[in-house]
């Protein structure tokens, strides 16, 4: 296939076309398009690839990439299906601690290639899980096992569901989309250019990989908290849940997520070998929707967004005095809401419905910190300093907010000229916000250098730091300030048989990435179970 324009006799092309907003949802404009690049009077039957919104200018154009059949139907689509062969009967047992999407990838993974997956959850299912929502977002209170973070899917359940990811060299980024299929997520991220999923459905997808699990072989224990390691000398043999069960197998999986600060906390009490890595913290930015579409789509006053179009979106990132200010994880027509994991902290993230229609648009606005910033709690915590760091910025968000998951906030306009807020905007966070000093808050070079990013971005998107913009505290669980290490063979240097595993461990920023490292660390579980099996 050649995109060309050029047409083999018989045969099926692909091609890229581009074609003006308002024909590009219309397939016999398609078949024109391609007709026209293959240099052909007409083609028999164009199938969608590829598609993505091009609105650098005011005329916005859609680029489409088509699988065209030039005189014959094309062969029918293969439905992503998944499917793992039966278990042999002397599997070997892989105990994976965390049901987030680095968990259950490579539950899946090890199922496909012979293994019987563990997997134990300190959180509920994902439909007990909806539930305990409720008090964290109406009263303010935080059931610790079960929130925006814990429970069945990880952080990735409840979020926006972006699953657009730079890391296209880290693995099959369309294996896990397929699979994502295969359990119920939309067809249409298969070819969109930026797809995403959303709130509403990511719970049913998250039920069904777990009921693939299952019905394969494999076993989920939800409500099933790992407190403690079975170790012989140097390996790894199993875990221990805060009830009393122990749980052994021949490799151990560890994919607790950024959250689970009591995970570090046992490695470190267990004198297993950490290191501290760099990571960010900021705010949740927030500004009406239709600002965020007048800018990105070059509307007129007062135009309406057309309804081929979605909610718009951006990303922006500079560098300041050797740290990086960027936007992150952007919700577009999304919430801001509490993905606190404890009582005596407020924490903000993004997340949307597919349909992403909610009048706000929200993004984290981070900083990086390196370690070197966090010295001031290296000597209390060591290598946990920048999880010391985060907890300090969570803590004093509970206090400024006064109560609940209350945030603190302030408007951009008045964060800039360091002065506390009359009153906060409209905003989407539900357990509301609490006008406070933002600027004296946050750590000093964290407010210097997002004051300057602010003004940068402000010039990129014209009114960004303007009187609507609301900035709410804090965003810190951005990825973690710490890194299990791995050996060549993804084991830990020290501890054989301990596999450190996405987001948590270092290996993973997001949905996808934890997903492709759960299967990379599946397969690396597998090389050496088949080692041990040749001796
Ligand atoms: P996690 O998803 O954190 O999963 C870890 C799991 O381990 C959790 O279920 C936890 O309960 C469990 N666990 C922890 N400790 C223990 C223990 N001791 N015993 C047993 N189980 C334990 N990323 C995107 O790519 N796109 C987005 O749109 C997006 N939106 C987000 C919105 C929100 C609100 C949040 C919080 C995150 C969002 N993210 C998004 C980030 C994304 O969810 C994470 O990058 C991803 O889930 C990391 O996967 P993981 O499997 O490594 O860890």
């Amino acid at each position: 296939a050649s995109g060309q324009g050029f047409a083999h006799a018989g045969g099926v092309e692909t091609v890229d076309i581009v074609l003006p907003l308002e024909a590009s949802e219309d397939v016999g404009e398609w078949e024109k398009a391609a007709a026209k690049k293959l240099g052909v009077a007409k083609v028999c039957e164009v199938r969608l690839l590829k598609h993505s919104i091009d609105a650098r200018q005011r005329k916005v154009k859609v680029q489409l990439r088509l699988e065209v059949g030039l005189d014959a139907p094309l062969p029918e689509a293969v439905e992503p299906s998944w499917e793992a062969p039966p278990l042999p009967k002397n599997a070997k047992t892989v105990v994976i601690v965390g049901c987030g999407p680095a968990g259950m990838f490579a539950a899946l993974s090890c199922l496909e290639m012979g293994m019987k997956p563990v997997v134990l959850e300190r959180g509920k299912d994902a439909s007990a899980r909806r539930f305990d929502l409720a008090p964290i977002l109406r009263q303010g209170t935080v059931i610790e096992d079960s929130n925006y973070c814990f429970g069945e899917g990880g952080a990735g359940t409840f979020s926006d569901g972006k699953l657009y990811t730079r890391a296209t060299k880290r693995g099959p980024v369309r294996k896990v989309y397929e699979t994502l299929v295969a359990h119920g997520a939309p067809p249409r991220i298969m070819v969109d250019a930026h797809p995403h999923i959303g709130s509403n459905l990511l719970p049913n997808v998250v039920k069904a990989m777990r009921e693939s699990i299952l019905k394969a072989g494999g076993e989920v224990h939800f409500q099933a908290k790992v407190s403690g390691f079975v170790r012989e000398g140097h390996a790894m043999r199993g875990v221990v849940t805060a009830d009393g069960r122990e749980f052994v197998g021949d490799a151990v999986i560890l994919a607790t997520g950024h959250s689970a600060r009591d995970i570090y906390q046992l490695l470190q009490k267990e004198g297993i070998l950490m290191e501290q890595k760099a990571f960010a913290v900021g705010v949740r930015i927030e500004h009406p929707q239709p600002f965020i579409d007048a800018q990105q789509y070059h509307l007129a006053k007062g135009e309406e967004r057309p309804r081929l179009l979605p909610a718009a979106k951006y990303g922006v990132a500079t560098k300041i005095d050797g740290r990086g200010v960027h936007s992150f994880c952007m919700c577009p027509g999304g919430w801001i809401v509490p993905a606190a994991t404890e009582n005596d902290e407020v924490v903000v993230n993004g997340m949307s419905l597919s349909r992403r229609d909610s009048p706000f648009a929200n993004s984290g606005l981070v900083v990086t910190v390196e370690p070197e910033d966090t010295e001031r709690f290296k000597k209390e915590h060591g290598v946990l300093a920048g999880i010391a760091y985060q907890k300090d910025l969570e803590v004093k968000a509970k206090k400024a907010g006064g109560g609940g998951q209350v945030a603190p906030g302030q408007r951009v306009a008045d964060f800039l000229r360091a002065r506390v807020s009359q009153d906060l905007p409209e905003m989407s966070y539900f357990p509301g916000g609490k006008s406070s000093p933002l600027h004296e808050i946050m750590p000093r070079g964290v407010v210097s250098r997002m004051k300057d990013g602010l003004r940068l971005f402000d010039r990129k998107i014209r009114g960004y730091a303007g009187a609507d913009a609301l900035l709410l505290g804090f965003e810190t669980r951005t990825s973690s300030p710490v890194r299990v290490p791995r050996d060549e063979t993804l084991q830990h240097p020290e501890v054989k048989g301990l596999y450190p595993c996405g987001e948590g461990a270092g290996y993973a920023g997001g949905i996808v990435s934890a997903a492709l490292d759960g299967m990379k660390v599946a397969e690396a579980v597998a090389a050496k179970c088949r080692v041990i099996s040749d001796q």
